[in-house]
């Protein structure tokens, strides 16, 4: 299952959550620290990102 990073705009704490698709599209988010719901996803960064310059 894909892994979401998101980071909390009250108190800035990151956090990480493993949803399927479909809890992804109906999950609320909320901060575990503060229980903010202003949360904001993440972008993850893939193993397969290629950092490689040729
Ligand atoms: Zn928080």
């Amino acid at each position: 299952m894909p892994t979401y990073v998101y980071l909390c705009g009250q108190c800035g704490e990151e956090f990480t959550l493993i949803l399927s698709i479909k809890e992804y599209e109906t999950a609320k988010v909320t901060c575990p620290k503060c229980k903010s719901g202003e949360t904001k996803q993440q972008l993850t960064h893939f193993m397969t990102k290629t950092s490689r310059k040729s």
